[in-house]
């Protein structure tokens, strides 16, 4: 029997392990992602996960905020648990990294495309534009497009009645779109049967445009059982609130996402400003310099149930 050299060598694996972890999880875990060049670490499909399939539920920063009339919105106390599915390499319907950046090659900058990163390897972010389709709309499109990156929309169903060639282009560059009501009320200060007008609303306009949306976002972040019970979709709330609609500043965008940003932040933006779709260059090229990967929010959270309050994505454990 030879159980003392056995003993021992899994003890000095055991402390070798804790030494990794600890010089990984010590500082933050999204310092330890950010060392590496992630960047273009799509998973290798037919790979075995060989991360855990679920996130650990972090914190979700606290008053979000939104423009004008906002109030405290309810505690956002859910983090997303994204579906096993999710994290499988090749889960989603793009093809493989490798041929799909060489077709993109000649339109694109080469980057990675969102479909195939798997983000319980990646360090991910996930950049999120409400409250459009508006007369900016179209320059932010063209400036996504020349940076390769894709996002995620959340429409006011009357924009997308007036812009409904905007809602289609979104949806054909690859970026996502979800429903941000039809108005954009507070939700919570609506009956039941003004609520689910509003969402059903939101919904239908942008479907009439030619996209169903597959996500929800509650204006301002308010939402209530009510509004859980009608999305219809997940919840999308955020981690990272530019606040942008309050400072109007391209600078304090840039530097508010590039410090706040960390891996599985969904970010909170609005396309509605100029000052905003001006920072977007800058934050693509500094979040990849920093390692992420950007990528649409059913990429990071993978499908949800209806109703689901989504405030984070997964994340490298
Ligand atoms: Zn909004």
């Amino acid at each position: 029997m030879s159980l003392l050299p056995l003993g021992s060598w899994r003890a000095d694996r055991l402390l070798a392990a804790r030494l990794l972890a600890a010089l990984c999880v010590l500082p933050v875990l999204a310092s330890c992602a950010v060392t590496e060049p992630v960047r273009a670490v799509p998973a290798r499909p037919g790979a075995p996960a060989a991360h855990p399939t679920t996130t650990v539920a972090r914190t979700p920063t606290p008053t979000p905020s939104e423009p004008s009339n906002a109030t405290p919105s309810p505690a956002l106390t859910t983090a997303v648990t994204p579906a096993p599915s999710s994290s499988k390499p090749g889960a989603r319907s793009t093809p493989s990294p490798t041929t799909n950046a060489a077709a993109q090659a000649t339109t694109r900058p080469a980057p990675a495309r969102p479909g195939g990163t798997d983000c319980a390897k990646a360090a991910c972010v996930a950049l999120t534009f409400d409250d459009g389709p508006g007369p900016h709309t179209a320059t932010l499109l063209d400036s996504l497009d020349a940076n390769g990156a894709t996002v995620t929309f959340f429409l006011r169903g009357d924009h997308a009645e007036e812009h409904p060639a905007l809602v289609r282009r979104m949806a054909k560059a690859g970026h996502e779109v979800g429903s941000h009501t039809y108005s954009h009320p507070e939700l919570t200060r609506l009956d039941a049967a003004q609520q689910r007008s509003q969402i059903e609303r939101g919904v239908q306009a942008i479907t009439d445009a030619g996209v169903t949306p597959t996500l929800f976002r509650p204006p301002y972040g308010a939402y209530d059982a009510t509004t859980k019970r009608y999305a219809g979709a997940p919840l999308v709330l955020w981690g990272v609130d530019t606040r942008d609609w309050k400072t109007r500043s391209t600078e304090t965008t840039v530097t508010t996402v590039l410090n706040e940003a960390h891996a599985g932040s969904i970010v909170l933006m609005h396309d509605t400003h100029p000052t905003t779709v001006a920072a977007v260059p800058r934050i693509v090229a500094g979040l990849r310099e920093r390692g992420y990967t950007l990528v649409r929010v059913s990429d990071m959270v993978g499908d949800p149930a209806a109703g689901t309050v989504i405030t984070h994505g997964q994340h490298p454990a």
